[in-house]
């Protein structure tokens, strides 16, 4: 066995400890790392490998990073999902004989950041721990940069989900059963959080934390699964974090409950194309000026609420100030000036806040009083109330100011904090300080007269200290022996005297002094500070409740959104809404608003039908986003609306239609279908946006009826049906409770212009073939294609005169049995169209009178070969960028390339 040296045999030792953590191991100004670590750190850091001899036979691999920027390599590091763990030297090489006593003092990973450029400053930084058990799961998160800890029981693994995709853990610990489960069906984040196997619990340092009247509202499992997370925060941040003072205990069931995909979906924070804020509806409503705001709001959209007396009383405020221009602008002023709050008191409380972390947090403190005064006048019972009794802490920032002077630096270690006049002892180094600089200058006068050289001057370095320099051209001049040489440069020559050395002793003690009472001082006023962390929280608590109230306000005002009517019954009815995000995105004001009535009596299922394009899926999202915003506490982007109060929504698209980047199967779709017939209830709403799509035509019809009479006969709950088989348009005989919507069109001169106004009645065509005309086809194949359709239809009539009306107990195959002609350019025939379409065309081909050139030949091959693949075409399952590419495709193809 290798033999290493001690040094090498303490690594091993603390290395042991964080098998699964990069170690960053103290060696002088260096963090080293060794052997694995090293190889795998150089590869990600990209900086050299190196090695050392360590006693055994071969050199160990190392390499290193300064410590002074160690920050910036930590960073990456945590950015690719690793951990690292710092080991520091415990104490001072100088003072100690033999090794050097080394310690892991904390543990960085991906859900435990404090500070640092990879903490968002509109985001939370979640951990999650989790707690699988036969009867229900026990969920955790919290933001140790900001202190928050919630939790819950939940009932299930959907619900783990749901709120997983809410929180967005940056890391989820959990036991080795449960992190396995999560690995496999975990949410499908772009970025998937990082998993750590942690069974410790830990009750005393879970009491230690909150105190027992603090846990006693926690049941057995919630308290365990907190208790895990304790045990992992302590294990890796090595120290009290004094700011982690409350657990919020919920329940889903106390929020509008959303399934991952229904959020991303509905893009509620960021889109579905490129997973961006930028156009979702988090984009439009944040205007939010302080940091807490923007997470508050951020998880207010996430998580809207149900009981109707709460979404009231935000409504209240948001009305006060959408009503109050002047009121609402002071207010927003004066929250700019407001910086990270919650932030700042756990970064005091941590012992990781500077000075100027000090004056944030006293200009932050001064900008109080007139937010309250305004929050007080501004008319709102529920803004009064929010303040009433607000402790503003005008205490807290006294003694800041106090304290640190206006401009400090960024270290705490090198002096230059505290004010003149706060501490005399300070006062009195500063003096001496002040008073032995005072003497270089004079000295300096001096010296100058005394031997007639002008520019003789003193100055200082860290290795010689003060000294006197002469420039070699003034050498001549002066007196042998008048002072010391100490040091010769190219073109002078440097001096000191023992006067000099004398004053210079003074001057530095008494600055090494300053920095340490400085240092002392700052401390000692940290530690105080962190003892206000429960008042100075509650503070951020409340600027961020009304910074999201006065964006809400601004947001509604600016965009003529209106107060919805709360309802305590069933029925949902808008009457002008739009689509917010869409709405403004477009800029010229052009977008059609739309009426929704849902009701129990009217019918509260509507099956729209339309050609691709016509305004479909916005509609229905707007309905699903006016409910949202309203149990948000916003007003809402509608002329009118009634809202009752949705405990689920529901979204589901069609498998081709989900522009998610193609996960979602057919098969999936399907289970989320299974999902919600299980879990809707009446007071639900649905969406389901082209269902069936990822099977053939008779299939998905078949399917997406029987869903729909389910939802109808089950469930009850208000649906939204949008198809592209207005087929299913006899529905509306048989169900009561469904009525047939289209988007209307507008037919002149062969022109079609989509109207996006919703209509009652069906939608009778599809204007694929229109919309290919639109798109440049050649005016040979758009004729083509009616006189097709046309056939086509004649035939489908045909059949379906044959089939029964009363398709509930058929097999409702639509398509004519016809054999299908093989296709060389595509690998399955998605459309039962296709067949029908390439019978007739090769009887076309039949009456062509037969070329004689060749080219000619070739340019016909060609035709044919464009023609079959844009028979192989599936319009209505087409996004515009795909048929832009088939289009490029198909030109290439005619023109021989
Ligand atoms: P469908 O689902 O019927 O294919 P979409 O809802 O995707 O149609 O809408 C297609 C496009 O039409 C949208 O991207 C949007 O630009 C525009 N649009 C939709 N609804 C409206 C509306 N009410 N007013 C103006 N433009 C709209
Ligand atoms: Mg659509």
């Amino acid at each position: 066995m290798a033999k290493y040296t001690p040094m090498m045999e303490q690594y091993l030792a603390v290395k042991a400890q964080v098998p699964d953590a990069f170690l960053f191991f103290r060696l002088g100004d260096f963090y080293e790392m060794f052997f694995e670590d090293a190889i795998q750190a150089s590869r990600e850091l990209e900086i050299t490998l190196t090695g050392r001899e360590g006693g055994a036979e071969e050199r160990i691999p190392m390499c290193g990073v300064p410590y002074h920027s160690a920050d910036n390599y930590i960073a990456r590091l945590i950015e690719k999902g690793y951990k690292v763990a710092i080991c520091e030297q415990m104490e001072s090489p100088s003072e100690t004989k033999g090794m050097v006593r080394r310690e892991i003092v904390r543990i960085v990973t991906p859900g435990t950041l404090m500070d640092g450029k990879l903490l968002s400053e509109s985001v939370n930084n979640y951990i999650a721990s989790v707690i699988k058990e036969e009867n229900g799961i026990g969920f955790a998160v919290c933001d140790i940069s900001t202190g928050e800890l919630y939790t819950a029981a939940l009932p299930g693994t959907e619900a783990l989900l749901d709120e997983l995709s809410v929180y967005g853990p940056k890391e989820i610990i959990g036991t080795a059963e449960a992190v396995e489960w999560l690995k496999r069906n975990g949410a499908s984040a772009l970025r998937p959080p990082v998993y750590t196997v942690w069974d410790k619990e830990d009750p005393q340092a879970l009491e230690a934390q909150y105190g027992e009247e603090e846990l006693r509202k926690l049941a057995a499992l919630t308290r365990r699964t907190v208790s895990l997370l304790i045990a992992y925060l302590g294990e890796t941040q090595k120290r009290s974090l004094g700011h982690m003072t409350r657990i919020e205990i919920y329940r889903p069931s106390q929020y509008m409950v959303m399934d991952p995909f229904t959020r991303r979906n509905l893009e509620l924070t960021e889109t579905v194309r490129d997973r961006a804020k930028r156009g979702s509806l988090l984009w439009l409503l944040d205007e939010t000026v302080t940091s807490m705001g923007g997470r508050l709001l951020r998880r207010w959209i996430e998580k809207p609420l149900v009981n109707r007396d709460r979404v009231e009383e935000r409504l209240e405020a948001v009305d006060a100030l959408y009503n109050n221009l002047i009121v609402r602008e002071d207010l927003r002023q004066s929250l700019k000036d407001v910086y990270d709050l919650e932030r700042l008191t756990a970064r005091v409380s941590y012992g990781s806040a500077n000075a100027r972390d000090m004056l944030a947090l006293k200009i932050s403190l001064s900008r109080m009083p007139e937010a309250v005064r305004l929050c007080r006048e501004s008319g709102s019972r529920s803004l009064a109330a929010l303040v009433d009794g607000l402790d503003e802490c005008a205490d807290v920032q006294e003694w800041i100011a106090s304290a640190i002077v206006d401009e400090p630096p960024v270290s705490v270690r090198d002096g230059g904090m505290i004010r003149l006049g706060y501490n005399d002892r300070l006062d009195q180094l500063k003096e001496a300080n002040q008073n032995g600089k005072q003497w270089l200058a004079e000295l300096e006068q001096k010296e100058r007269e005394r031997t007639g050289i002008r520019s003789l001057k003193v100055g200082f370095n860290k290795v010689f200290g003060y000294y006197i320099e002469i420039t070699r051209s003034h050498l001549a001049n002066l007196p042998e022996g008048l002072y010391e040489r100490k040091q010769t440069l190219a073109n002078a020559e440097r001096f000191i005297t023992p006067e000099l050395k004398e004053k210079e002793a003074l001057i530095l003690e008494a600055e090494e002094k300053m920095v340490d009472v400085e240092y002392a001082l700052f401390n000692e006023l940290r530690e105080k500070i962190a003892l206000q962390v429960h008042r100075l929280q509650r503070l951020a608590e409340v600027v961020a409740a009304v910074d999201v109230y006065q964006s809400l306000a601004s947001v509604s005002a600016r965009r003529r959104f209106r107060k919805p009517e709360l309802s305590a019954g069933y029925d949902l009815t808008v009457a002008g809404g739009r689509h917010p995000v869409v709405e403004a995105v477009m800029q010229d004001g052009s977008f059609v608003a739309n009426d929704t009535a849902m009701t129990a009596e009217g019918g509260p299922m509507l099956l729209i039908t339309g050609p691709n394009m016509a305004g479909k899926s916005t509609y229905m999202r707007q309905v699903a986003i006016i409910c949202i915003m309203a149990q948000i506490g916003c007003f809402v982007p509608a002329e009118r609306a009634v809202i009752p109060m949705t405990d689920r929504i529901f979204t589901r698209i069609g498998a081709a239609d989900d522009l998610i980047g193609g996960q979602s199967t057919f098969m999936v779709e399907m289970m989320d279908i299974q999902v919600m017939t299980e879990k809707a209830t009446r007071q639900s709403l649905v969406i389901i946006d082209e269902l069936g799509r990822g099977t053939s035509t008779g299939e998905g019809m078949a399917i997406a009826q029987a869903v729909i009479e389910f939802m109808h006969d089950r469930v009850g709950c208000k649906t939204l049906v949008s198809t592209h088989f207005h087929e299913l348009a006899h529905l509306e005989e048989s169900l009561a409770g469904l009525k047939n919507y289209c988007m209307a069109v507008k037919e002149s001169d062969g022109q079609v212009t989509f109207l996006r106004k919703l209509i009652p009645g069906a939608a009778s065509t599809s204007y694929g073939i229109y919309c290919a005309r639109i798109a440049g086809l050649p005016g040979g194949i758009i004729d083509r294609a009616y006189q097709l359709l046309g056939a086509f239809e004649e035939r489908a009539g045909a059949v379906e005169a044959a089939v029964s009306l009363e398709r509930e107990s058929e097999e409702p195959e639509l398509v004519p049995a016809v054999p299908v002609v093989p296709s060389a350019s595509v690998a399955a025939a998605p459309e039962a169209l296709a067949p029908a379409v390439q019978l007739s065309l090769f009887g076309l081909e039949e009456d062509k009178p037969s070329a004689a050139d060749k080219a000619k030949r070739k340019q016909d091959a060609r035709t044919e070969g464009v023609m079959s693949s844009i028979r192989e075409m599936d319009l209505m399952n087409m996004t515009p960028m795909m048929a832009m590419n088939l289009l490029y495709e198909l030109k290439r193809k005619l023109d021989g390339k």
